[in-house]
């Protein structure tokens, strides 16, 4: 007789920053539609409001961070920490939610991610389910797995592997290599090692912008993957910002010409010296362009916010520019005024940027984020990449060549092309639906 299918109850466990609590409560309310309940668990550190989803239960766990931990830009540091340190607070919270559960709703897994990698090893001991969750590109779960060295003894070279050159992995091994720690290969291989002890893999990634390297990822890891992404077309309404969304950027918007303004944003985690401000500033008004620009406290180093800008700036742009502390991005993107998206080339504001048909300008800091640049510019070719230090004339010239320049007509085609493919992918029949609901009976037939 076949197997009854059976939904269940969900934990999740949060990284804390905010290009990636977003998507997990994403898929938390994409798994919740689909009726599994859900208990949300995360670390102290940019703790979720949980007024925001009373469908789901939170439960906060001590990460014992210092604040040198949290503010001194060391990644990997902070990642080995947050395992080490969450690890048996998550097993006893573990614990009392499946005695509390017991009576009703089985838990069904326990979806991590991929960074709270100390969620397999619970999931193991309780012999439950652990799902990993890639909030970044597929291809990066390959880069340890095809560099596991960072002194350059790979056993795998990229001649070996011609396809991997279109992935642009050697980039992101250079920038590795730039400052190799220890910290950084042991996070490495131990998040490479969760995910392979998984049951199954989500990435909030499209299957045909990642295809080549979806199928290395294959070759690599044994559990089925599930590319349902992008998560936030699949649960628009959800509000999980950290800092206050200012709205009035909207009327701003309302206000400009079809397809005119250049969106500014790098996300929540890079900085730019007070320099670098007047260049991109000037950059941005040479233009002529109309910008709106996100300058988040904290962005600018040794500055509050935008002190530094010459006396006088925002007053000599009149209403051709608008400056906020945080924008609601996936409405700034969507909104027809906007025609191009200026960005450190987060993963998340890349997945936003190709679902409104938006080009880019790619300027990336660190980390993934010169992968996403690569793939941006040189394997979907819906962005420019703005080359060297931040200079006004440079900017200048790339936002025209990308907003009007016919240099740019190119890009700006490919960008509304690959929306449309978007689009196609998450209606009934598409690859997301199809993998989401192949995730679903996954889940709900594990046995537990
Ligand atoms: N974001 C936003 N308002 C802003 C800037 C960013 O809502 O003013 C959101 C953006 O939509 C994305 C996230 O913050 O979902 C940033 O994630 P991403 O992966 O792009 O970059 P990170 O912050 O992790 O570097």
């Amino acid at each position: 007789m076949e197997k009854q299918l059976k939904s269940g109850h969900l934990v999740f466990v949060l990284y804390p920053f905010q290009g990636h609590i977003t998507p997990m409560l994403q898929l938390a309310t994409i798994l919740h539609s689909k009726g599994f309940s859900a208990t949300i668990v995360h670390p102290e550190l940019n703790s979720p409001d949980p007024s925001n989803h009373p469908e789901f239960s939170f439960i906060s766990i001590p990460d014992k961070l210092t604040e040198s931990e949290v503010s001194d830009g060391d990644i990997a540091s902070l990642v080995l920490s947050l395992n080490k340190n969450c690890a048996a607070p998550f097993q006893q919270c573990m614990k009392k939610i499946l005695h509390q559960k017991c009576s009703h709703d089985h838990t069904a897994g326990i979806l991590y991610d991929t960074l709270m990698y100390c969620a397999q090893t619970v999931a193991d001991d309780l012999k439950l389910p652990g799902i990993s969750v890639r909030t970044s590109a597929a291809a990066t779960l390959l880069l340890y797995p095809v560099f596991p060295h960072l002194d350059g003894k790979d056993s795998i070279s990229e001649n070996e592997m011609p396809e991997l050159r279109s992935l642009q992995l050697q980039h992101m091994r250079a920038l590795l290599l730039q400052n190799p720690t220890d910290a950084m290969t042991e996070v490495r291989a131990a998040m490479t090692n969760g995910t392979k002890s998984s049951s199954a893999i989500i990435v909030n990634t499209i299957h045909f912008l990642e295809q080549a390297a979806l199928s290395k990822v294959k070759e690599y890891f044994p559990a089925p993957i599930f590319t349902i992404g992008p998560f936030h077309k699949l649960a628009p309404t959800i509000c999980s910002s950290i800092l206050m969304e200012d709205a009035n950027c909207i009327s701003w918007l309302n206000k400009q010409a079809p397809k005119s303004v250049i969106y500014v944003s790098f996300g929540s985690l890079a900085s730019i010296d007070e320099q670098e401000l007047i260049e991109m500033a000037w950059g941005l008004a040479n233009s002529k362009q109309p910008f709106l620009c996100v300058i988040r406290p904290g962005f600018v180093r040794g500055s509050e916010w935008i002190e530094s800008l010459p006396n006088g700036f925002q007053e000599s742009l009149g209403e051709r520019g608008c400056i906020v502390k945080w924008a609601p991005q996936k409405e700034v993107l969507a909104h027809c005024a906007v025609g191009g998206f200026w960005s450190h080339c987060g993963w998340n504001s890349t997945i936003e940027s190709i679902c409104e048909g938006v080009p880019m300008l790619c300027k990336p800091f660190f980390g993934d984020q010169v992968l996403n640049s690569n793939y941006i510019c040189h394997v979907w070719r819906v962005g420019l990449e703005l080359q060297n230090k931040l200079e006004r004339g440079n900017i200048e010239r790339a936002i025209k060549k990308l907003m009007v320049d016919m240099e740019g007509e190119q890009i700006r085609k490919k960008a509304m092309y690959l929306k449309e493919k978007a689009d196609l992918c998450l209606r009934e029949g598409g690859s997301s639906c199809c993998s989401l609901n192949e995730l679903t009976k996954q889940i709900s037939s594990f046995d537990y």
